[in-house]
């Protein structure tokens, strides 16, 4: 079975199946019990067309938050001209939570661009121009130096709810948060308050605890929030197809599946 999210049950029911295919990098909808069932290997989707549109959505993103664009963008609707403080990528250090197929291409690309660049993911990277950390201690040292954060990591039971009002309050003052992973990795309310008294100066965000963002939720209107439907990497039918097809048919060549999800660790 190729699959988004099916409805509860519904894979048990086909009889002979052997293995499911995500059509996303994230499983964090597919991993529970009433949905997939235990015995069956999960593989989600890594696919060079959705890495670099991540890669491209990052850079983007930073760049927007380097030269305050939202901010410019929010000032605009005012009629107010005030330059802001601006300053050499150099010396913008960035941090990304999740070093996986899309934090490390992310993380290589903002270093191009010539931003000091940290990461952190659960076993300890080396990346040549990437400061790797792992464990809470380097959390922590990551949520200290980063002034623009990234968050790119699965969602499970260990990531849920990271960023929230404490792990926000250990940014830089002026900080900037980009999140692309899951909606739940933030704890939204903490955000708001972050924002409104905490010193983060803005947040891009694509990815909601909720979605489609309700009408009416407090980041619609959100003057230092810029915000985007969940489309930092959409998944396209014709390159993952033919990325599935590939794994598909090694499978049945007697290969092993690439790209299976660790259960236990939930990505
Ligand atoms: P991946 O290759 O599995 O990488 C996940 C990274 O997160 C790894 O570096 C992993 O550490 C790290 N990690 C996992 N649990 C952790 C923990 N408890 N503590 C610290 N680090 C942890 O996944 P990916 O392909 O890069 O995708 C990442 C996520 O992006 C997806 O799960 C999905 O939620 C999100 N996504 C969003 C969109 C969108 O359109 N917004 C599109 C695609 C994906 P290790 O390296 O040590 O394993």
């Amino acid at each position: 079975v190729v699959t988004a999210t099916p409805e509860p049950k519904a894979l048990a029911a086909i009889p002979g199946l052997e293995v499911v295919f995500s059509i996303n990098a994230g499983v964090d909808a597919l991993l529970r019990e009433d949905v997939l069932p235990a015995t069956l290997p999960l593989v989600r989707l890594v696919d060079p067309a959705m890495t670099a549109a991540m890669t491209e959505y990052v850079l983007g993103a930073v760049l927007a938050c380097h030269r305050h664009l939202p901010l410019y963008s929010a000032q605009q609707r005012q009629s107010i001209w005030r330059q802001l403080p601006e300053k050499l990528a150099q010396t913008r250090p960035v941090g990304i939570l999740g070093l996986g197929e899309l934090g490390q291409s992310a993380a290589a690309r903002l270093t191009a661009n010539g931003f000091p660049t940290q990461g952190w993911s659960r076993s300890r990277h080396d990346i040549a121009g990437v400061m790797c950390r792992s464990g809470r201690d380097g959390l922590d040292s990551v949520l200290r130096s980063s002034e623009i954060l990234v968050n790119v990591l699965p969602l499970t039971p260990d990531t849920d709810g990271l960023l929230d009002r404490l792990a926000l309050a250990k940014l830089p003052r002026g900080a900037w948060l980009i999140n692309v992973g899951r909606g739940r990795h933030i704890v939204e309310t903490d955000l708001l308050a972050a924002l409104d008294e905490g010193g983060l100066a803005g947040a891009v965000l694509d990815v909601f605890e909720v979605e489609p963002l309700p009408p009416g939720h407090p980041f619609w209107s959100h003057p230092r929030i810029l915000l985007t439907p969940h489309v930092s990497a959409p998944t396209s039918v014709e390159t993952a197809a033919r990325v599935i097809a590939g794994n598909l048919l090694g499978y049945e060549a007697g290969e092993p599946l690439r790209n299976v999800v660790d259960r236990t660790a939930g990505y």
